[in-house]
């Protein structure tokens, strides 16, 4: 091996088969499978962590890279359609805000509809903004259809993601990856060979030593590679988002699923429930400062609406963000890479974001530090802007009604959320970031949603009379109501879409 430049890949192993391990090797197999072996190694005894069922609308991207029929996904992975979050109980008890997929109003405006909206409202105050989000009015309605084929009506703008039963969509992606050529091991890794930045080899528990020139880590919370054997410190943010668990429990659907992620604050943390076609997931996050795990786990039991048909899991976990997700020949995908409480569904989308950048910045040896640098800086930021928008959730929140609520609202805000509240404040404008993962509706919805009003709207709705914007935007919602009140419902179009060709 040249020490500068390293050695030629001709070798890739994946290590880990959760939900990382398996994105990664579909898509490396499919891109890449032709430069190089791939393998992939996991272990049944250690299982995956067998959670992370509600996505965000670039997963579908993914599917559709993948070459792979998304009417066919949802049926062998009994998902369901996801329009957004709902999120209750946050900024007061009884409040209760929407974060749609999608646009307000229709999609690529020419003015953007928030300062419209902005200014209508001062002469028409009880006007919602979510009332003008089709993907927010067709959740409310429990009703569901693909916005492109509704391209030209008032819902065109919505977008959607899945709900997804975790462990169907490893053993699909293992099918497909296995069909490109990945081959998969069955094995305990025992032991990590590494020299300064450099994997060469894992060593399973059979004494099988597998050899590599790029290793990707999978293997979830123990980052037994970039962590633990190339000693790459986490970033802990833990003092900026104080969940550090999760109680989960998959229950019995006792009705059609909702097209949408409940979110419930509760007085340590808050709870989930996530519909799939099959059956629902539940979890409760909460701050173990705050909460013990038998009442958080007594709390999620009373809360979830049907028959229990797990027994419930406690998860622990740490906020943060390794230091470098590509260090040597070692790049971390998942959990090993890092964690945000799951709030806004983006860990398995961090997964899609890593292993596309490593096909972007794919390196030619085993040794590239630029790419590396340039891999760690954009995943960094996308793991700021996550952490950032999860804290805004919280921070402006007006609960003091118990210490964890206290708590939260009493932590100082990031520099750069400071500032972008400030900014959303003054007259409902956004820094710019260039491709940033969450777009200017989602911040204006969870910060409309968390009671943030604009001081002013922006200078360029000035002219505009508020009484006659009011009377556009009225009619705006009564046209998307009306079309909404004509789609199909959720389980209809799930029936009808999804049935076997
Ligand atoms: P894991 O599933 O833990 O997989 C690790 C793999 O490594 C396994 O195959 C294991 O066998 C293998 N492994 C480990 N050690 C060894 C060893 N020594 N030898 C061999 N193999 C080994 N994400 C979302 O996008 N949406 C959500 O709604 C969401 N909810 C979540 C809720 C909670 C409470 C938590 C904790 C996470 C949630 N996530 C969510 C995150 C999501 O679950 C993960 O990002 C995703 O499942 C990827 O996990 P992973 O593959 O990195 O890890």
């Amino acid at each position: 091996m040249n020490e500068e430049s390293g050695r030629p890949i001709r070798n890739l192993c994946i290590v880990g088969g959760g939900t990382a391990g398996w994105i990664a090797a579909a898509l490396l197999g499919h891109y890449a499978g032709h430069l190089f072996r791939i393998r992939l190694v996991e272990s049944e005894e250690i299982g995956t962590i067998g959670v992370g069922e509600s996505t965000i609308p670039p997963f579908l991207q993914l599917i559709a890279r993948l070459g792979i029929s998304e009417s066919e996904f949802i049926r062998e992975t009994q998902a369901s359609f996801k329009l957004g979050i709902r999120f209750d109980d946050w900024l007061d008890r009884g409040s209760s805000y929407f974060h749609p997929f999608g646009a307000i109003g229709a999609p690529n405006p020419p003015v953007d509809p928030y300062q419209l909206w902005l200014r209508a409202r001062t002469a028409d105050p009880s006007l919602e903004l979510q009332s003008l989000a089709p993907a927010s009015v067709m959740a409310d309605a429990g009703r569901f259809m693909l916005p492109f084929k509704a391209a030209t009506t008032p819902v065109g703008g919505a977008a959607y993601a899945l709900h997804v039963d975790a462990k169907r969509v490893a053993a699909f992606l293992r099918r497909f990856a296995e069909g490109k050529g990945v081959v998969r091991t069955e094995g305990l890794v025992d032991r990590v060979e590494a020299e300064g930045d450099q994997v060469a080899a894992i060593v399973l528990r059979s004494g099988e030593r597998i050899a590599a020139d790029l290793f990707v880590d999978c293997t979830g919370f123990r980052s037994l590679l970039l962590g633990q054997a190339l000693e790459v410190p986490l970033d802990d943010w833990s003092d900026l988002l104080l969940c550090d668990r999760a109680v989960v429990v998959q229950t019995e659907n006792i009705g059609p699923p909702p097209p949408f992620t409940l979110a419930e604050a509760q007085d340590a943390g808050w709870r989930w429930r996530i519909p799939l076609q099959h059956r629902t997931g539940n979890g409760h996050v909460f701050s173990s400062r705050h909460m013990g795990a038998d009442e958080a786990r007594s709390i999620l039991l009373a809360k979830v609406e049907g028959r229990p048909v797990t027994e419930p899991m406690l998860l622990s976990f740490t906020t943060g963000a390794r230091r470098e997700m590509w260090r040597g020949n070692v790049v971390a995908a998942g959990l090993s890479a890092g964690f945000i409480e799951p709030l806004e569904s983006t860990a398995i989308h961090l997964v899609y974001r890593a292993i596309d950048f490593l096909l972007r910045y794919l390196p030619g040896t085993s040794r590239a530090p630029e790419l590396a640098a340039e891999f760690n800086r954009r995943m960094t930021g996308d793991y700021v802007e996550i952490r950032d928008f999860i804290i805004a959730h919280y921070s402006l929140t007006r609960r003091r009604d118990a210490p964890f609520w206290r708590d939260v609202a009493s932590i100082e805000l990031p520099a750069g959320l400071r500032h972008r509240v400030a900014m959303f404040a003054d007259a409902g404008m956004l820094p710019e970031v260039l491709d940033g993962l969450f777009s200017a509706v989602s911040w204006q919805s969870v910060l409309d949603g968390m009671g943030v009003l604009p001081r002013r709207p922006h200078p360029s709705v000035a002219n505009a009379e508020p009484a006659a914007l009011a009377r556009d935007l009225r009619g705006l919602e009564q046209a998307i109501g009306r079309t909404v009140q004509q789609l199909p419902t959720h389980q209809a179009f799930l029936d009808q879409h999804c049935r076997a060709e």
